[in-house]
C-alpha cells in the first residue's frame, strides 16, 4: 500500500488542516516565502505560501469574484485598477472581464507570479498576456507611497498579516491608498477570517473608517478556506446611498455587462454586506433598505 502524503497547514493556532496530496508540483523557498504548489485530493491544484493555502483551483473563483466585481460593478465607470499582491492572477483575470483601460499589479515575490503561470495556467487564463496589464515587481506599500499614478480601484489581494504583507494593513498604507484614488474611489483588501478574529476586523475597519468617507466589510464563503466566511474589508471616498435605487441600477449594469460569473451576481453583492450582530460593523439596517 503506497505511503499516503498529507500536507498540514497551520489553519489556526490550535487548529491544523491536513489535505491528501496526490503528487507535489512545485516547491521553493524565496526571499520572501516558500511556495508550494500541490495537487491535491479534494481541491485539485491548490497553492502554499509559507504553508498556509492561498487558493485551490476548486473554489479560487468564489474569492477572485467577490474581491474584484463587487467593486468594479458599484463604481459607474472604473478605467484605472491597481492590484496589490494577486501573483496566482485570478483577480487579474476577473477584472480584465470590464472595459477596463488599464490594470497595474504590484505583486512582490516574482517567483509567485512565474510558477503560477507554468503549474496553474487556468487561475490567471492569459490575463498576464493581457496589453492592458502592467506587472511591476515590488513592496505595494511602496508603490502606492511613490507612485504619482491615480486609480479608480485598488484591490489588495494579499497573503494575511505576515511577513511583506505586514505594511499592507498599516495606517500608512490607507492613508497613501486614499491618496492614489480618485474621488469615487473604491479600497478592498481582504481580511482574513472574522469569525476567528473580530477583533482584527474591528481594528481594521476604524482605520480605514479614519481616512475614508465610509469603511465596512463584506463577507463570502470559500469552502477551502478554514474559519467560515473570509472577510473583505471596503471602503470608498464617495458616501454610497446603498438603497433599492442603487442596487436596481447595479442590476441592470450586470446584466448588461454580459460577464459571466459563477458565485457573484447583485443578489449576492447586497447580501454579502448584511453582517451578523456579533461582527463589528454590523449595521440593524441592511443595505437597500
Ligand atoms: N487569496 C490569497 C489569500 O486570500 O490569502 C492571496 C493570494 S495572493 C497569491 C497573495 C500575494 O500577495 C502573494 O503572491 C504575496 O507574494 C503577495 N504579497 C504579500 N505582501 C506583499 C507586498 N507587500 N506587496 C506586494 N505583494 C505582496
Amino acid at each position: 500500500m503506497k505511503k499516503q502524503k498529507w500536507h498540514t497547514d497551520h489553519a489556526y493556532g490550535s487548529v491544523k488542516l491536513s489535505y491528501l496530496i496526490k503528487r507535489p508540483l512545485f516547491r521553493l523557498r524565496t526571499n520572501y516565502q516558500v511556495i508550494e504548489i500541490l495537487d491535491t485530493e479534494a481541491y485539485g491544484l491548490a497553492l502554499f505560501l509559507g504553508g498556509d493555502m492561498q487558493l485551490t483551483q476548486r473554489d479560487e473563483y468564489i474569492y477572485h469574484e467577490m474581491i474584484s466585481h463587487v467593486a468594479l460593478f458599484t463604481h459607474k465607470k472604473a478605467r484605472r485598477i491597481l492590484i496589490i499582491g494577486g501573483g496566482d492572477g485570478g483577480t487579474l483575470r476577473e477584472v480584465l472581464k470590464h472595459p477596463v483601460e488599464k490594470v497595474t499589479l504590484v505583486e512582490v515575490d516574482r517567483h509567485v507570479i512565474e510558477s503560477c503561470r507554468k503549474y496553474m495556467p487556468a487561475i490567471s487564463d492569459g490575463a498576464f498576456d493581457d496589453p492592458r496589464v502592467e506587472i511591476v515587481i515590488g513592496d505595494g506599500a511602496r508603490y502606492v507611497a511613490t507612485s504619482k499614478e491615480n486609480f479608480d480601484i485598488i484591490l489588495v489581494d494579499s497573503t494575511d498579516r505576515i511577513g511583506p504583507a505586514i505594511k499592507l494593513y498599516s495606517k500608512k498604507f490607507y492613508e497613501a491608498c486614499k491618496n492614489r484614488l480618485g474621488k469615487n474611489g473604491i479600497l478592498v483588501n481582504q481580511i482574513g477570517m472574522p469569525f476567528l478574529f473580530p477583533n482584527f476586523l474591528k481594528e481594521m475597519t476604524e482605520r480605514r473608517g479614519s481616512y475614508f468617507a465610509s469603511a465596512t466589510s463584506y463577507l463570502a464563503v470559500v469552502p477551502s478556506y478554514y474559519g467560515g466566511a473570509i472577510g473583505f474589508g471596503w471602503a470608498t471616498n464617495e458616501n454610497l446611498r446603498y438603497d433599492e435605487e442603487f442596487f436596481r441600477k447595479l442590476a441592470q449594469r450586470f446584466k448588461r455587462s454580459g460577464i459571466n460569473t459563477r458565485y457573484y451576481s447583485p443578489h449576492i453583492h447586497k447580501s454579502s454586506f448584511v453582517l451578523p450582530p456579533v461582527l463589528p460593523g454590523y449595521s440593524a439596517v441592511a443595505p437597500g433598505h
